[in-house]
Formats: C-alpha cells, sequence, structure tokens
C-alpha cells in the first residue's frame, strides 16, 4: 500500500481578519490541520488566555514578587490585552473540546470525502468491474485496424464528427451479425454508455451511435466490428477509455480512441518448434535478430523512420532485440497432441507505420532454427471470436478467466466461427 495522498491545500477563507489568522490554535498534528472556521475560532479564542490562569488578573493574588510591577517579570504588558468581560469566557469541557476539534477538521473532511481516491475505480452494477491489474491486452494487426475496410465516404463523414468521440468495438460478434443485426446492437451500445454518462453528468445530453458500413455495403466481403459514439462529454469520453473493456449482460465492447494507435507489440507467431520452453525461444529469437546481416537491415528500417541519428538508429535496434517477449500457446490437435506456438511481442521504437509495417514484414520471413528443437517459421493469425485479439483463438481467449466476468464465452456458435483448441491452456510469458 503507498502512502497517503496529501490533503488538497486548506482553501482560504476570505471573511477571516488577519487578527483571527494570527491567533495560536491547538494544533496537534502540525501542518495538516485544517484552519478552523471563524465561528470555531470565536469559541476557542477565549480558552487561549483565560483569566483565571494569569496570577496578574486573579484578585485574590497577593504574591508580590509574581506582580506584573516586579522587576524582571517576564509576563510584560500582555495581560492588559484580555478581555474584561468575564461572562463571553467559557472553558469547554472534555466533551466539548472533543467536538470543536471534529468541527475544526469539518471542511478537510468534507473535502476528503467528494473527492476520488487515486484508486479510483467506477463502480457501475450493470459492468462488471475491472480485475485487479487490468483487462488482458487485445492485440490489433495494425495502427489504424479499426478503420480497416470502412466505406470511405463514411470514414470521411466520421471524421467530420466534432470531438469528442470515440469507437467502440463490440466482443462476441462477426462482422456478419452486426451487419444483419445492426439495430439492435447500436441500440445496447447507446445504453450502455448512457448508464456511463449519467453517472457521469445527471441529465447527460443523448448519446449518439453511428453504426459502421463497410466498403461495398451489403456485398462487403469483409465486414466490421467497430461504431463511432459521439454527442458525449469529455469526461464520459475520458472514463470510458480509460476502463477500456465494459461488460455488461447484454453486451461487451472494447474502447478505443478515435486516432491511430502505438504500433502493436504482437509481431507474429512462429510454430514448427519440437520445444516448449519459452527461454529457449526466446533466445533463438534474439540470436536471429543480433545476426550481423539481420542486425544492419533492422538499422536500415530504422533509419527510414523519424529516428535520423545514427547512434538513435543503434540504440533503436537494441532496444527492439531487448524489449523481446514470447508467449507459449499451447494448440492442441485432434487427439490431445501438443503442437507448441510462440506469440512474438516488441515495443516498437518508431510510430512511423511504413518503418514498423516493412521491419514486421523483413522479421516474419526470417527462419527461426534451434541447435536441437527444430526450426521455426510463421504461421497466419486468426482472431479471436470473442475479444477479436489476434494473439490467441477463441479456446485461449484469457477474457472469460477474468475474475466475475460476466461477458461473452466460448460457445458453440463462437467454436464455429474460428480455428480453437480442444481445452484452454495457457503457457506462460516471459520477457
Ligand atoms: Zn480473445
Amino acid at each position: 500500500m503507498g502512502q497517503p495522498t496529501p490533503l488538497p491545500p486548506i482553501p482560504s477563507l476570505p471573511t477571516m481578519s488577519d487578527s483571527l489568522l494570527n491567533t495560536p490554535t491547538p494544533s496537534p498534528h502540525g501542518t495538516q490541520e485544517p484552519l478552523p472556521t471563524p465561528d470555531l475560532m470565536m469559541l476557542r479564542e477565549p480558552h487561549v488566555e483565560l483569566p483565571m490562569s494569569n496570577p496578574a488578573m486573579d484578585p485574590t493574588h497577593s504574591d508580590l514578587t509574581e506582580s506584573i510591577h516586579t522587576p524582571n517579570n517576564m509576563q510584560g504588558d500582555q495581560n492588559m490585552e484580555i478581555p474584561t468581560n468575564p461572562t463571553t469566557l467559557h472553558t469547554p469541557t472534555t466533551e466539548e473540546e472533543a467536538i470543536l476539534t471534529h468541527l475544526a477538521m469539518v471542511e478537510t473532511n468534507r473535502s476528503i470525502m467528494s473527492q476520488n481516491s487515486p484508486h479510483h475505480r467506477t463502480i457501475l452494477p450493470q459492468f462488471m468491474p475491472i480485475p485487479t491489474g487490468s483487462f488482458p491486452k487485445v492485440h490489433m494487426s495494425h495502427s489504424a485496424q479499426i478503420f480497416d475496410h470502412l466505406n470511405t465516404k463514411v470514414l470521411l463523414a466520421w471524421f467530420q464528427v466534432v470531438h469528442p468521440k470515440f469507437l467502440v468495438r463490440v466482443f462476441n460478434h462477426s462482422g456478419k451479425d452486426i451487419t444483419e443485426r445492426t439495430t439492435v446492437i447500436t441500440e445496447h451500445i447507446c445504453n450502455s454508455v448512457a448508464i456511463i454518462a449519467n453517472y457521469v453528468h445527471q441529465d447527460a445530453a443523448p448519446i449518439q451511435v453511428s453504426p459502421l458500413q463497410p466498403q461495398g455495403g451489403r456485398s462487403a466481403k469483409n465486414y466490421l466490428t467497430c461504431f463511432l459514439v459521439h454527442n458525449t462529454s469529455d469526461e464520459t469520453k475520458e472514463l470510458i477509455l480509460n476502463q477500456h473493456i465494459w461488460s455488461a449482460t447484454n453486451i461487451t465492447f472494447e474502447a478505443l480512441p478515435f486516432a491511430c494507435q502505438h504500433p502493436p507489440d504482437l509481431l507474429f507467431c512462429l510454430s514448427g518448434f519440437t520445444t516448449s520452453n519459452v527461454e529457449t525461444v526466446h533466445k533463438m529469437v534474439a540470436d536471429v535478430w543480433a545476426h550481423e546481416d539481420n542486425r544492419h537491415h533492422i538499422n536500415d528500417f530504422f533509419s527510414t523512420s523519424e529516428i535520423v541519428e545514427e547512434e538513435l538508429v543503434y540504440k533503436a535496434t537494441r532496444d527492439l532485440i531487448r524489449s523481446i517477449c514470447i508467449e507459449h500457446l499451447d494448440f492442441k490437435v485432434t487427439g490431445g497432441l501438443s503442437v507448441p506456438c510462440f506469440n512474438i511481442f516488441t515495443t516498437s521504437p518508431t510510430t512511423n507505420a511504413k518503418t514498423w509495417m516493412d521491419l514486421r514484414g523483413f522479421l516474419h520471413i526470417l527462419d527461426y532454427p534451434t541447435g536441437l528443437d527444430s526450426c521455426g517459421t510463421a504461421i497466419a493469425l486468426h482472431p479471436c471470436p470473442i475479444c477479436h485479439s489476434l494473439a490467441h483463438p477463441c479456446g485461449l481467449c484469457p477474457f472469460p478467466e477474468v475474475l466475475l466476468w460476466n461477458g461473452p464465452r466460448v460457445s458453440n456458435r463462437t467454436m464455429a466461427n474460428g480455428p480453437c483448441t480442444s481445452r484452454r491452456l495457457r503457457g506462460g510469458r516471459t520477457g
């Protein structure tokens, strides 16, 4: 657990006079004690210098050695400022002191209660909560995959829709489903976003959801799974994008900014090895890329990007190799025989779309030989019918494994829509 967040600055009290501000106030906790309100100050002020505590004001006190007229008496003239009307003075009891102490902190308490903690997570009963850590990552084929196959006229119309706007991609629906059930799915998205918008602002403006239209219309070969959400506030948009995945019982979707993403981490999937050891595969991939010929090629790709200085080009290649991350996918074929496959991930040092595409194309066609465990080659990737990620088949989808997951699971329908494994077994992912 981290340290508590420091309290926000205490707002100034414009009606409080300088003399009140300068009045000493008991402050057992030091710097974080809020300033009492003026009313409370008035109650406390007499207690600061009670006349009975001063022997000079005590008519029964006759010790001349303590008289204010006695030389070297350090009390000086301060007693002359003490209020002379004893009827306004009241010594709070212990109980009253306790009440006053709590009331003195009322503003700070109210302020704490009205703010979200740094670990705040929106909890709306209609949606499953964010799991510890975060939702699994959905891997795409390239930075602008969400706009793939979109009708050009529709894309231009989407460009002209004013911000705030964002995209959602619905889980467990193929593009064909969406084309056939556009009205129902649009309604579900609209209702879900409206629940979140009304949580952010009471009486939020009606949300608008624009269904996509693929290039080629009803006879399109490539279907789409994205919708544009607009007529929302910045706060609603940020909240939805931050949580990223929203799962209710009737719809689950991934929210994406209306922009190009950073190049995907997933480069390709290798198969053909006789080992399922991720360390062996990791070392082999790093060795292949670091081989002199291949390293020169990788340098050449980076030098066509925004990275121009020679030293930074070399650094980009080193960073790419250091960022290699391997995930083992335990594919099974009929009869339960394991066919180990490995996803290769990296963090792209460049955001240049062409550089990244050329680099991935080059790395994709290389041979990946091990000494004893055969040679790996890249295999085709198919999107998961549940989450649309390219990193796994539906049988290995990590979403149904998330605690309290209320979204779609592997079903006969999803099994029929894509390549699946006979049972879910997940290998480790190492970097
Ligand atoms: Zn999946």
